[in-house]
């Protein structure tokens, strides 16, 4: 069976049942802008859902982008190069209809969820597949491999002259080089069509620059914004919670190693919460902290990773930006993961350490300045929010034109019981006179 045989094939699945489904039996915002777009009766046939306008539209009005998107992710094992092994496919399929759209999150009413499923074709087996291949990487998987790599190179390859590798240094891998032979007999030569090969160290971070540009995740935070800062006061510490020194940012020869950056070289550690900013930095109870409450000085223009703009799977016309928006959520999640501070995290913070060096003297807005800074999810708060502020580039004052102490206070957890208490109550922070 040939390429346009395979698509008709495909096609030939996509008879939608002769039913008018409302807005309200779908989840995702795509369709139900679908079905808002093609009104065409009075009554829902799903819910029994009515009004003196339209309210239906014809289900065919959400199966078509179901099924592009569901050819996109998913193919028969033959068509998709499953291999055979004695009497059968070589890897177990086991992806039914029904599995496969709830894999693309489809949520809808229930009978409208069977009629999807029995127009796809309930009888058949399923693989994973990308561009028509099983074994293929769609765009998202492919980044993450590659960031993946990324981490692998720093933490034990190369980690000062990774970005001089020279071009001839990269490789197609080998299930590329693999893919690309078959795909070849199947579709003519690859002249005509993209090449993925792997990305060095420096080209990931560019492409990582390149997606949060394209998701408009660079926003500004204004002037005056509150942010925190927590300190531990050990018993025979005497500064004073006035010295706004003591705590803003340590100097550089006294900076540790950290999550965004390395021992020797200071960054600005905020967090958007009072509570995140102790969670932070609480060590073991009984324990004295300090907590410190900034205001920005000026409008900041940070790289938020915590409030990625989502574009919904079955939106096939903007399949891409679904991509990168699903490389990035996971993107996030991965570099706020908790880790172990057993003498390790010098090895564990590199890879985010270099990231957040690509971002704080390579990366370019639109308008050609750099970035103030990165927002990313605490590892130890749930929904803690921690800001770092880069060290600036031309700003005389250093971190201090950035943001300024407005107030302190001093907590004293005795046990983590107290903790959890005190860590819910307002803020007893006193903000000083004018
Ligand atoms: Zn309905």
């Amino acid at each position: 069976m040939g390429y346009n045989d395979h698509i008709e094939d495909q096609e030939f699945t996509r008879i939608a049942p002769d039913k008018f489904v409302c807005a309200d039996c779908v989840e995702d915002s795509f369709l139900k802008d679908e079905i808002e777009k093609h009104l065409a009766k009075r009554k829902c046939d799903y819910c029994g859902k009515g009004g003196s306008g339209d309210v239906a539209a014809p289900v065919s009005a959400i199966m078509e982008p179901i099924a592009a998107t569901f050819s996109y992710y998913f193919e028969y094992p033959d068509h998709a190069g499953v291999p055979y092994d004695g009497g059968g496919y070589a890897v177990d399929l086991n992806i039914t209809t029904e599995d496969a759209l709830r894999h693309l999150g489809l949520e809808c009413q229930e009978e409208l969820f069977a009629d999807v499923s029995g127009s796809i074709g309930n009888d058949t087996l399923w693989v994973e597949a990308a561009d028509g291949l099983w074994l293929g990487e769609h765009q998202s998987e492919f980044l993450s491999s590659q960031w993946a790599k990324f981490v692998q190179t720093v933490k034990h390859q190369s980690r000062f002259f990774f970005s001089s590798s020279p071009p001839s240094a990269r490789k197609i891998t080998t299930s590329y080089t693999f893919l690309m032979m078959r795909d070849w007999f199947r579709k003519g030569p690859p002249s005509a069509r993209k090449i993925t090969t792997s990305y060095t160290p420096s080209e990931i971070l560019a492409q990582i620059g390149k997606a949060v540009s394209s998701q408009g995740l660079v926003r500004t935070w204004p002037m005056g914004t509150r942010l925190f800062r927590a300190r531990e006061r050990k018993t025979n510490d005497t500064w004073s919670l006035d010295d706004a020194t003591q705590l803003g940012p340590p100097k550089d020869n006294k900076a540790r190693t950290q999550r965004m950056s390395p021992a020797g070289i200071s960054y600005f550690y905020l967090a958007k919460e009072r509570e995140t900013a102790l969670a932070e930095v609480i060590g073991k109870p009984p324990c004295r902290l300090a907590i410190g409450r900034f205001s920005l000085r000026r409008n900041l223009c940070l790289l938020d990773l915590t409030q990625l703009p989502s574009v919904s799977v079955f939106d096939h016309e903007h399949r891409s930006q679904h991509e990168i928006w699903s490389f990035l959520t996971e993107f996030s999640r991965l570099i706020s993961q908790p880790v172990e501070k057993d003498g390790q995290e010098h090895i564990e913070y590199v890879p985010t350490q270099v990231l957040s060096e690509y971002f704080a003297k390579i990366y370019k807005k639109i308008d050609g300045n750099p970035l103030d800074g990165m927002v990313y999810h605490s590892a130890l708060r749930e929904t803690g929010i921690n800001i770092v502020l880069f060290p600036p580039q031309q700003d005389q004052k250093g971190f201090m034109g950035l943001a300024e102490l407005i107030g302190t206070e001093e907590v004293t957890f005795q046990n983590w019981t107290d903790f959890c208490r005190k860590i819910k109550q307002t803020s007893m922070i006193k903000t000083k006179a004018p």
